[in-house]
């Protein structure tokens, strides 16, 4: 499974990439997202990360 991350210092929490990977993001208590412990996706992790607007998605 890929390794996805967010960069919390970029994330504005717009909310796009929990709309669209909803199994695989969250927002966190401090309102930027997060990544949740998930162990599978039909969701494409590439294009979440580059629908990112501030592009603090990462997967490797
Ligand atoms: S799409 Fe990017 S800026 Fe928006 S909540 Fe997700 S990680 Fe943060």
């Amino acid at each position: 499974m890929a390794k996805v991350t967010v960069d919390k210092s970029l994330c504005t929490g717009c909310g796009l990439c929990v709309d669209t990977c909803p199994d695989v993001f969250e927002m966190g208590d401090d309102s930027v997202a997060r990544v949740k412990d998930f162990k599978s996706t039909s969701c494409d992790l590439k294009d979440a990360a580059e629908s990112c607007p501030v592009e603090a998605i990462s997967v490797k």
